[in-house]
């Protein structure tokens, strides 16, 4: 069962997490915090059994895997002190100062926060609250997170109905929030614990379908791994880590229903992971496997040139490996990789060489923080945009995530995802390839366009082709505004140019 005993969190342990990220913590400070909690939650007790004050350990712990400074750290131990003990928020603050007091005020603001009605409807009011008292801070979205996360690993000592709510929120409200925040990990986690809650059904018979092969896909990455290994280092080639990752199931999961619950026609179940110093030494690693192994058509993405919406860089490939089997290697630097993890935290990572002052680095990370999050600001200016209806609001729920993001849609209502700006073009050549080059003209809301349309959020777009077109025009390059158009644009061009070329050839030949 989930209820296996390990050892709770302790300071000790919190510490030393946060130096493995290079973070000094106060450990003076944090005993107070730790002390003062631990006297708050006296004798109160999880539903799991357990003392309180594991919990918010736990959650503290969580952060500090993540690199969080102390006052992130100090936050998450104290969350739930004025919600539940009898200290106050005043009493926070008289201890440990404004900032923590409020980062510790949106923590429990958020938890008398009913996100949902009698009927089960997320209450559009409450919910416009919740992003509200986030954007207040970003420390406390993240900490919110840290707290869902330990909750969901003790979901099961909960009611059923209980289980039901707190997961399905889980997958529908925290986990799109981790994403955003390019939290990878924390993402694919959270929906993993929430997957067999919402979906009991889905999830026993998804695990039947999947059980023998995740072990059968296990050997084959441990042999791979093992196998490029030694190839690597017999050829000296320089890296710093190799490794394996299996799939978050939820996400298989929802692959797997796009292939018919076909297992094998997944390429990515297990991947190898390569770390390396840094990009020029990506590509050239790329070359090194492809030297090796026989890559598969198509499956090679370089999301180093043209990173994925949430900021996502690595070099993927599919190779016909040395177990004998397609496996998925991916490629990229540690800087990369700790970015995919971590997300927003690992720019602070980034951010606090230099002096390591508790008030200059939580300045700093502060700093980023407000770069990387204009988004958080926009919630601010919710009110603008949230309607009366449910579907109104989740799409103005979506807009503002995904700032500097646009949605549109097919006629079909499927949804494309586009950066600010881009155009039918883009749209097009988002859809396939040949979309765009047999593109001739759009219609926006059923009305005709110019091909240099700027798309709004929530437009349908309906891309009119004519059959046998195969080349876009040069024109097109300067109204495209993705990297994937333009590249395809330029690629489609070059491959009629030689066409033509092959063409006039040949034609010229027959002349002579
Ligand atoms: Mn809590």
């Amino acid at each position: 069962m989930e209820n296996v005993k390990k050892k709770p969190a302790d300071l000790a342990t919190i510490i030393k997490q946060a130096k493995k990220r290079n973070m000094d913590l106060d450990e003076r400070f944090l005993a107070k915090v730790f002390n003062f909690a631990e006297k708050a939650h006296q004798g109160q007790k999880r539903a799991s059994g357990e003392p309180y004050i594991n919990h918010p350990m736990e959650a503290a712990l969580i952060l500090a895997k993540l690199g969080l400074g102390e006052i992130t750290i100090a936050g998450a131990i104290l969350h739930d002190v004025p919600e539940d003990t009898n200290y106050t928020l005043k009493d926070i603050e008289k201890n440990f100062g404004k900032k923590i007091a409020f980062i510790v005020s949106g923590i429990s603001h958020l938890g008398k926060i009913k996100l949902r009605d009698k009927q089960k409807h997320y209450n559009l009011e409450n919910l416009r609250k919740m992003f509200l008292v986030m954007a207040s801070d970003i420390r406390t979205v993240i900490i919110k997170l840290a707290d869902r996360y330990h909750n969901m690993q003790t979901l099961w000592a909960k009611q059923p109905q209980k289980q039901q709510r707190i997961a399905k929120e889980t997958l529908e409200i925290y986990a799109p929030i981790a994403n955003r925040l390019g939290m990878g990990e924390l993402k694919g986690d959270l929906e993993d614990l929430a997957f067999k809650y919402v979906y009991p059904d889905k999830y026993e018979g998804f695990l039947k379908i999947t059980k023998d092969k995740y072990k059968q896909y296990q050997a084959i990455s441990k042999k791979s791994i093992q196998e490029i290994e030694k190839m690597l280092k017999l050829q000296k080639v320089p890296f710093m880590d190799i490794h394996g990752r299996t799939k978050h199931l939820y996400r298989l999961y929802l692959k797997l229903k796009k292939y018919q619950m076909n297992l094998d026609k997944i390429y990515d179940v297990v991947a190898v992971r390569i770390i390396v110093k840094n990009v020029r030494q990506c590509y050239r690693m790329l070359g090194i496997i492809h030297q090796h192994y026989r890559p598969m058509i198509g499956r090679i993405k370089d999301y180093i040139a043209l990173p994925k919406p949430n900021g996502y860089r690595s070099l993927h490939t599919t190779i016909f490996g040395p177990a004998g089997k397609l496996i998925e290697v991916q490629i990229r630097s540690k800087e990369m990789h700790e970015e995919s993890e971590m997300g927003i935290a690992a720019h602070w990572l980034y951010t606090e060489k230099g002096k390591k002052t508790e008030a200059n680095l939580e300045k700093r990370q502060a700093d980023s923080l407000n770069k990387e999050l204009n988004w958080v600001k926009q919630l601010r200016n919710w009110q603008k945009y949230v309607g009366r209806d449910s579907k109104q609001f989740f799409r103005s729920l979506r807009i503002d995530f995904f700032k500097d993001r646009i949605f549109a849609c097919t006629p079909a209502g499927e949804v494309i995802d586009l950066p600010q700006g881009a155009t039918p073009i883009d749209f097009a050549y988002a859809i396939h390839t040949e979309v765009g080059n047999a593109m001739i003209a759009a219609r926006v809301n059923e009305k005709k366009v110019a091909l240099n349309h700027k798309i709004r959020n929530g437009e349908m777009v309906e891309i009119i082709t004519q059959k046998g077109k195969t080349k876009p025009s040069e024109e097109w390059l300067e109204h495209a505004k993705t990297g994937m158009a333009t590249v395809k644009i330029k690629q489609s061009l070059k491959k009629s140019k030689k066409i033509n070329w092959l063409v006039a050839k040949k034609t010229n030949g027959v002349k002579s």
